[in-house]
């Protein structure tokens, strides 16, 4: 059995240990008899795997007690609709950054179910190669909330601080984020965030899960005419059990969970090692003379690094040779192009040693 070095943004590589400690109880999950993938969701079993999960998380995350930690469904897609749902309640316009392809979607189904938006910066004017500033932020004075893609997948764009939410009179409002491409790729102050929400994968687990970590004093904030599975006061009083469930990638994300805490030693430990793969990967880029990375340097993604070839008629054979040697899923996203290598936390330093000799070698017979 070969495992390849696998670069996808997602669904993405998971650790090789989580996998083979899964494996080892999928027929039998510890002498119960059955796999979790058969289990009921309300069984004292699945109920203690889905607690053990939620406490590892809010361990990693330091999570502060009045923070709700939901395990959903529908994508963070759903999420671009249900924040909205969730946080109108009490009228107002949902503000927005707008840096790049994810964020821009979450504006247009805010826009289509509600109306108004405001966007408060955009990084529009630059290509998305620099996020905006603080002081080029303007909240409209009805601002609900402010929402925001902390690392853009596709463009390679990550905030390299934590915008501040104010209405133009200085009055705060909640800071909504999309963290699907960064959550646990480092230590997050929670407590700065009214809603943070993450599709599970990349850094979490499988798909089909989703995590949504939301201040319990917007639980009530709801529009009353909000499908019930989108609320997340419903969410959080069953447990996140209000139908079936997501329970294999429930429970495999708390195995990944328990390896990011045990294995790696918790999220600053895996912080440095994000910082020094990605650091080894852009350099790498901007030494040689064939490949490019346009982003401004403190916004550059650590998860996603996006790059370019000089002559996009390298594209293919880059590709084909890539993955003659191991190298999977270097392919760009469908709508930009050129290449993406995506180092998310169960990628090993392996392989990005891998990857940069491969781009050194190609370049010198190709460049
Ligand atoms: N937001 C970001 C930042 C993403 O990267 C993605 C998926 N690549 C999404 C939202 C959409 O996630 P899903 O496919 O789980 O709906």
């Amino acid at each position: 059995m070969t495992r390849h070095y696998n670069f996808c943004a997602g669904p993405a590589a998971l650790p090789t240990l989580v996998l083979e400690r899964a494996r080892d109880e999928l027929l039998d999950y510890q002498g119960r008899g059955l796999s979790v993938m058969e289990m009921s969701h309300r069984s004292e079993a699945f109920v203690a795997i889905a607690e053990r999960a939620e406490a590892d998380l809010r361990e990693l995350l330091a999570i502060p007690d009045h923070y709700r930690v939901l395990f959903t469904q529908g994508g963070a897609s759903l999420q671009f609709a249900a924040v909205p749902y969730n946080l109108l309640g009490a009228g107002g316009t949902p503000n927005f950054l707008h840096t790049g392809i994810w964020g821009k979607k979450a504006i247009s189904e805010a826009r289509h179910l509600f109306g108004a938006v405001h966007l408060a910066a955009s990084s529009e004017e630059n290509g998305h190669s620099a996020v905006p500033r603080q002081e080029d932020i303007v909240l409209s004075e009805d601002a609900a909330y402010l929402h925001y893609t902390a690392n853009e997948t596709i463009g390679g764009l990550e905030f390299d601080y934590i915008p501040e939410a104010r209405r133009p009179d200085g009055t705060p409002v909640p800071l909504v984020c999309d963290m699907s491409s960064s959550l646990l790729s480092g230590p997050l102050d929670v407590s700065r965030f009214g809603v943070i929400y993450a599709g599970a994968q990349k850094n979490i687990g499988p798909a089909g899960l989703v995590v949504v970590i939301v201040r319990d004093d917007l639980l009530d904030q709801a529009r009353g005419d909000m499908p019930s599975l989108f609320g997340y006061k419903t969410l959080s009083e069953a447990g996140s059990m209000v139908n079936t469930p997501a329970t294999y990638s429930w429970y495999l994300a708390g195995r990944v969970f328990d390896w990011l805490q045990r294995d790696i030693g918790g999220l600053a430990a895996m912080d440095a090692i994000n910082t020094r793969k990605a650091a080894r990967l852009y350099a790498a880029i901007d030494g040689s003379g064939l490949y490019a990375n346009p982003i401004t340097l403190r916004n550059r993604s650590r998860m996603n690094v996006p790059f370019v070839l000089a002559d996009p008629g390298l594209d293919r054979p880059f590709l084909e040779e890539a993955e003659a040697a191991g190298l999977l899923n270097l392919k760009g996203h469908r709508s930009v192009g050129g290449m993406r290598a995506s180092l998310y936390n169960a990628v090993p330093e392996a392989a990005v040693e891998a990857l940069i000799d491969f781009m050194a070698d190609f370049e010198k017979r190709h460049g």
